[in-house]
């Protein structure tokens, strides 16, 4: 107990140090039998929990997960369980409120340590991710609205639309809409695609006014809109369509005296009235409409007739026509602000791509003032000048980068060029020969300025090489808002940018070694071999040997010292690696230039032996050990990186828990066996297809006379060329990607459909049991699933036995148990499979629903005095509790009478009959 406090005190030592700097608190609990207890936890759990201490210590007496996890309880415990299970350390996230209702987002990163015995030990660090969350959140709805319009982009358009059509019962109906811009080309290739562009957002906007109550509304196309909006009458349908060409036609464009012959928009409506049309239809429906008016002349609507013949080449022309009338309203009569300043606030605001706008709206003030040089000039913090933006008239030459013509006067704000607040007019006169001539200046500079929250941050130059430029005082103070909003943006600007950046390294490097992700580092792999072709590679896959023991026995916060040690040796100290990455908890993938395996293998070991010595010594561990395998790189094969990496990792996993830092190069013979596993996992649904998973039964024979008294189902995989692959090969595999629950129920069902065979011909039956994983746990249906099988196929509940391990009894998960208990009341034996194999102890037998105990073949393998013991009070105990017992394994008559001596009901094992067919079963069990 004392050993254990010390421990405990240790690790908050060790925790404290490290999570000083961070929002993490640190939680350790252990788990007995299924059972939770809080063992410790750091004070910084509590606010991140959203409980004072008190609050915290006064509710978790009993169970300190039901307190502090009441929403995501069931999860929490799954993860334990997992943990559990894998013994790798795990990060899990977690929703949770706060009493004020506050929502915040909390990762749990940690393990579970060995079991002693029977108890689980597991620790966390328990970190508030709740504002990187909300990030990932904001990109992701980022990521499907289009920038320019803020309004959805195409491929969010069809899945939304796609989902709300689809889930209509057919009670509401939708008007499904099709806008395009006419002559959107036209517009772009006179005025340019930034003009272009200020049109897409205007109508944008608009169309996210006048439909207002849409449910979907987005950009599909360059100059294609969609919205689907739900509605009462088409007639309103049809006059938002008309008022929305209206709207359009007056899409305010600024002073551009050019642009005067304005924007329309032509629209295609589709009606969706019942449930039975998809995206695809109305979208069909609402282009053709719109085809239609395009050909009628544009500038107007039309909903989609079913009874019209779209395809007809001479059909009418659509009746709701309109005069295409001339636009000419610039909209601004009644406005009081400045056009210009107007439509560069409003521009600006729901710009998404800041920079481009600022180019739009520096353009429009150029011209508008009829102006040579626009230039936005950025002062740094050490009063460095740089130009950020230039726009020219096209008669000038662009003012080169590396510039200092005019001296400190004209930038700094408190000189004495700046006659009235923040502008300052400077002429020719004003500036030294030397300067103009530089430029090439023949007039006037003005030069506005901006103050930040305390210092200068920039100035705005408009020049003017060719003519004189008199500034009225309204035009001065134009121009000083306009400089105040443009400076704004940029500020907003680089605010996002900065996040950007943020969000750009959380996606493409790990955060606890800042090593490259898995995703980045193939990037750069490929583009170094690629762009070095007459270079040869290698990759080298390297992994801790029995991390699980590190953390278990220093901590997981040592533990990550640990790797991020080794991230860092690997940057720095190793030659010959070129780029690094960590592609999963403790495994580390290097890339390497050499056109051999034999140096750079001799080489990694070296380096990993004084790693790991040094950290040894460093950090006062020990066994420190690294395994790897190398393969090199061909250029030739497809996907050359990856499998090079998986080959690498085929390699290193030939290295059976050795005690010495190996790295093992590649062999083909290797691939052999990786590809085997592959095809293993790939054929499996056409293999289930197939047939090819066959059924085996081995008898289970009566202690007491040697009569069959039952069979036990065990499924072999018989491939098209015959070659038999055995479970162990497979059913691991099937665990992992949880197949295997399929592959449990056909078995369930081949045997299903056997004793039918033999009932139906009055043959003699004996009760067959069949395995299932555990991986069922997560079906809350298992037990009704089994039962509607069972009664298909109209078979008598005691002909069945399900044989389960332990393990979910002692990891219960959602009350799986409940499923045991409904089988076991029907009248369906349970078996525990493979009992004292795993974490057993005799106490969940006190517990545990079932009607038979199958003692795992291990026991009968110790045959000495002492396994006899052993096994004889074993039996005796399970017999005692009311169980049925049966042995597994019994391959010699000796066995075979021993067990005879016990208390034992069953035997099962080669020394009466290995599994077998099932038709040889028939004849075995006739000869018996
Ligand atoms: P298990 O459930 O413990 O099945 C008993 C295993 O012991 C079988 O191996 C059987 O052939 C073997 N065995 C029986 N008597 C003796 C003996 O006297 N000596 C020795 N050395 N072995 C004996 P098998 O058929 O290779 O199956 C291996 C494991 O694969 C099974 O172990 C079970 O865990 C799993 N398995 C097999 N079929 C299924 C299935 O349909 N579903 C699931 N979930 N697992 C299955
Ligand atoms: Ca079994
Ligand atoms: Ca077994």
């Amino acid at each position: 107990m004392e050993k254990s406090m010390e421990r405990i005190i240790k690790k908050q030592e060790e925790a404290s140090i490290i999570l000083d700097n961070m929002l993490a608190g640190y939680m350790i609990v252990t788990c007995v039998s299924g059972i939770v207890q809080l063992e410790f936890i750091s004070e910084k759990c509590f606010p991140i929990l959203g409980y004072s201490r008190e609050e915290f210590y006064s509710l978790c007496k009993d169970d300190p997960l039901a307190f502090f996890f009441q929403d995501n309880y069931s999860e929490v415990v799954k993860s334990f369980v997992k943990l559990t299970q894998t013994m790798e350390p795990e990060i899990f996230e977690y929703q949770l409120y706060h009493r004020n209702n506050e929502k915040v987002y909390v990762q749990m990163r940690g393990g579970a340590t060995e079991p002693s015995s029977k108890s689980f030990e597991l620790q966390f660090l328990i970190l508030d991710i709740t504002s990187m969350k909300q990030e990932l959140i904001n990109l992701e709805i980022e990521s499907t609205i289009d920038s320019l319009t803020q309004v959805y982009n195409q491929i969010a358009v069809k899945k939304l639309v796609t989902e709300i059509l689809g889930n209509n019962q057919g009670n509401e109906k939708f008007a499904f809409f099709v806008i395009d811009i006419d002559y959107f080309k036209i517009i772009n290739d006179s005025f340019g695609h930034l003009f272009g562009d200020a049109i897409l957002a205007s109508v944008g906007d608009e169309i996210k006014s006048i439909f207002a109550g849409n449910r979907v509304c987005g950009r599909i196309g360059g100059d294609e809109f969609a919205v689907l909006m739900p509605f009462e009458q088409k007639t309103d349908m049809e006059l938002l369509a008309e008022k929305f060409c209206e709207r359009v036609k007056r899409i305010y464009l600024g002073g551009e005296k050019e642009i005067t012959q304005g924007v329309s928009c032509s629209i295609g409506i589709s009606y969706s009235t019942d449930s039975n049309k998809g995206y695809q239809e109305v979208f069909y429906e609402a282009d053709t409409a719109l085809f239609a008016v395009k050909k009628g002349g544009r500038g107007f609507w039309e909903s989609f007739d079913e009874t019209k013949d779209y395809l007809q080449e001479d059909s009418d022309r659509p009746s709701k026509r309109k005069e295409n009338e001339s636009i000419c309203s610039n909209g601004t009569e009644n406005s009081k602000v400045h056009p210009l300043l107007q439509f560069t606030i409003e521009f600006l605001d729901k710009a998404q791509d800041i920079k481009s706008a600022i180019h739009i709206v520096l353009d429009r003030v150029r011209r508008y003032f009829d102006i040579d040089n626009v230039m936005i000039v950025k002062s740094g913090l050490d009063e460095k000048r740089a130009i950020e933006y230039q726009l020219c008239s096209n008669e000038v030459k662009p003012i080169e980068e590396d510039w200092n013509y005019f001296g400190d006067s004209v930038w700094l704000p408190g000189s004495s060029v700046y006659t009235e607040v923040g502008c300052a007019v400077v002429r020719k006169e004003d500036l030294s020969p030397a300067t103009c001539e530089l430029v090439n200046m023949k007039s006037a500079l003005s030069t506005f300025t901006h103050y930040g929250k305390k210092s200068h941050v920039g100035n705005i130059i408009f020049m003017n090489y060719t003519k004189e430029k008199q500034w009225s005082l309204e035009e001065k103070e134009v121009l000083n808002g306009l400089v105040t909003i443009i400076f704004g943006h940029i500020a907003r600007f680089e605010n996002v940018e900065d996040k950007n950046r943020q969000m750009d390294y959380l996606i493409n490097y790990d955060t606890l070694t800042n090593l490259p992700s898995y995703e980045n580092f193939k990037k750069i792999a490929w583009r170094i071999i690629y762009e070095e072709q007459e270079k040869e590679y290698c990759i080298i896959y390297t992994d801790f040997n029995n991390f699980k023991y590190i953390n278990e026995t220093y901590g997981f916060a040592l533990g990550d010292a640990i790797l991020v040690r080794y991230a860092q040796f690997l940057k720095s100290k190793y030659k010959y690696g070129i780029d690094v990455c960590r592609i999963t908890a403790d495994q580390y993938v290097i890339l390497v230039e050499s056109n051999s395996i034999a140096k750079p293998r001799l080489e990694f070991i070296k380096m990993c032996q004084m790693f790991c010595n040094m950290t040894e010594k460093e950090l006062q561990i020990s066994n420190l050990t690294l395994i790897s395998g190398i393969c090199k790189i061909d250029r030739d094969q497809e996907y050359a990186v990856t499998s090079a990496v998986d080959n690498a990792n085929s390699a290193k996993k030939t290295v059976k828990d050795s005690a010495d830092i190996e790295c093992v190069a590649y062999t083909h013979s290797m691939k052999k066996e990786s590809d085997e596993r592959m095809e293993i996992i790939s054929r499996v649904s056409i293999a289930l297809d197939q047939n090819e998973f066959v059924v085996y039964l081995q008898p289970k024979i009566s202690l007491v006379d040697d009569s069959i008294v039952g069979a036990e189902a065990l499924v072999r995989w018989i491939k098209p060329d015959g070659t038999m692959i055995y479970p162990d090969k497979f059913i691991p595999l099937f665990e992992e990607n949880g197949t295997i629950t399929k592959i449990d129920f056909y078995v369930l069902q081949e045997v299903l459909i056997y004793l039918r065979r033999r009932l139906d011909k009055k043959l003699k039956v004996v009760p067959i049991s069949v395995n299932f994983s555990r991986k069922h746990q997560i079906n809350p249906q298992f037990a009704n699933d089994i039962i509607a099988l069972l009664n298909e196929y109209g078979i008598p509940e005691y002909l069945i036995e399900i044989e389960v391990t332990e393990y979910i009894f002692v990891n219960d998960i959602e009350g799986f148990q409940k499923n045991i208990v409904k089988l076991k009341e029907k009248g369906i034996s349970i078996s525990i499979d493979d009992f004292g194999s795993g974490y057993s102890s005799l106490n969940i037998l006190s517990t545990i629903q079932a009607d038979v105990i199958k003692i795992d073949q291990a026991f009968l393998k110790r045959d000495d005095k002492k396994g006899h013991t052993v096994l004889r009070s074993l039996i005796h105990m399970i017999k005692d509790l009311g169980f049925q017992v049966i042995v597994e394994g019994a391959e010699t008559r000796e066995q075979v009478r021993f067990l005879k001596g016990t208390d034992c009901d069953m035997v099962q094992g080669y020394f009466f009959a290995k599994p077998m067919p099932m038709e040889e079963f028939d004849e075995f069990s006739i000869k018996k």
